[in-house]
């Protein structure tokens, strides 16, 4: 029955995580995956989140298609702000979901359903993500029937934000009333992201030519320490006034990983579509897995409403996010006492949990092959991966694939 079905491509991310785990080697390092990891190299749960899982469930009923009502609306704040206007003017709708992928997929089939701006286009608008952009934001786009393209985002030259690149291709390449992805803080893979100043002009392009935007916020929190810097951007597009959707996960910021919980929101114009929004999205929900895990989101739920424990999870995001700035620091120090060739001061400039390290495809197959060092091909290495004990082995082999 099935021999007609070709093999699909490993995953450029857990592809590797694949070899890695089949690697017989005692000394090999898994760069590739983003989660992080404590300074002896094991995975971590937050203290906070140990304390909470001392409570014990109520049940273990099914909860709502929408899930945990609590937890969305506190999810929805932390994002938007105590005092969004959006959230007051109750113009909100969030949905629970799972994690951020969760959370795009819904909202790419919404999109797909029901996002047709232009009556006299009858072609669906298409989706922009940035060039380059997290594997999978092409692959759920897709599956939902959306045709993805990229805009420019990165300069590999000087390892940072392509600012002018960027601008000019929303301006003149992008046609009015596309949906455009943009990553709310720490740009993966790129680490690079756009200034207060660039954010606004960002906006203001899409004010300009009716853009629809979908932020994915992965790492509010995680990637400065700060929950309110990270939300900048998604704020800012906030106060001015435009329906967008955010996406968010809570699986690195809370350390929530395979436990999926995430969100969804619809930020829209008024109050009066409201309703029919969350019900779509309802149905969509039904259809795709009825309704979500409990036990993450009740987690979650406890932290984001307790100001105690809310307290405790800011402080353990502050020590996280420090773990990953000093193994960028020391990485970068390692490289330049070895006076490996190159400029590495990117590593520092960089934010979140990734490097783009500038190595190319072969160099990073040469790490694989004979240092055993795992990373996906373009180069991008996960900084919270490293511990002071394996900064030394990488930088090694840095030197070497480079002036091999
Ligand atoms: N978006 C971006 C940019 C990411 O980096 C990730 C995680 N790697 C996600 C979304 C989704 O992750 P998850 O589904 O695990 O929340």
């Amino acid at each position: 029955l099935w021999s007609h079905v070709p093999s699909a491509p490993p995953d450029s991310i857990l592809g590797i995580a694949n070899l890695y785990r089949k690697d017989p080697e005692k000394k090999k390092l898994n760069l590739s995956v983003g989660a992080y990891r404590d300074d002896n190299g094991n995975p971590c749960i937050l203290r906070v989140v140990r304390k909470v899982e001392q409570e014990p469930a109520p049940d273990h009923e099914y909860i709502p298609m929408a899930g945990i009502s609590l937890f969305c609306q506190a999810a929805a704040k932390l994002i938007l702000g105590e005092n969004a206007s959006s959230i007051a003017e109750k113009r909100v709708v969030t949905v629970q979901s799972l994690s951020g992928t969760g959370a795009l997929r819904v909202g790419a089939e919404f999109l797909y359903r029901f996002y047709h701006p232009n009556p006299a286009n009858t072609e669906k608008p298409r989706v922009y993500i940035p060039r380059p952009s997290w594997g999978n934001h092409r692959k759920v786009f897709e599956s939902a029937g959306l045709k993805v393209s990229e805009y420019t985002y990165f300069d590999p030259v000087t390892c940072d934000v392509d600012a002018k690149g960027l601008l000019e291709d929303l301006k003149n390449n992008v046609p009015s009333y596309s949906v455009i992805v943009l990553h709310a803080c720490a740009h993966n893979p790129t680490g690079a992201d756009p200034s207060e100043e660039l954010w606004k002009e960002i906006l203001q392009v899409v004010l300009q030519k009716q853009l629809l935007v979908f932020f994915d916020s992965a790492y509010q929190g995680f990637a400065s320490g700060d929950l309110e810097k990270d939300a900048f951007a998604v704020r800012l597009f906030e106060q001015s006034g435009i329906e967008m959707l955010v996406a968010q996960s809570f699986a690195k910021n809370m350390g929530l990983y395979g436990e999926r919980v995430g969100a969804l929101s619809f930020i829209c114009k008024d109050t009066c579509p409201v309703d029919a929004v969350q019900s779509q999205l309802e149905t969509i929900i039904r259809s795709m897995y009825s309704s979500p895990p409990a036990n993450g989101a009740r987690i979650a739920c406890r932290i984001l409403n307790d100001p105690q424990l809310f307290q405790e999870w800011k402080q353990e995001l502050v020590e996280m996010s420090a773990r990953i700035q000093n193994m960028r620091k020391l990485l970068y120090e390692a490289l330049v006492s070895r006076k490996t060739p190159g400029d590495w001061s990117h590593i520092t400039k960089q934010i979140g949990m990734f490097s783009f390290t500038g190595l190319n495809a072969k160099q990073v197959r040469y790490l694989r092959e004979k240092h055993h060092i795992y990373m996906t091909e373009d180069g991008r290495a996960s900084m919270a991966g490293l511990s002071r004990e394996t900064v030394p082995m990488f930088a090694d082999a840095i030197h070497d694939a480079v002036t091999n």
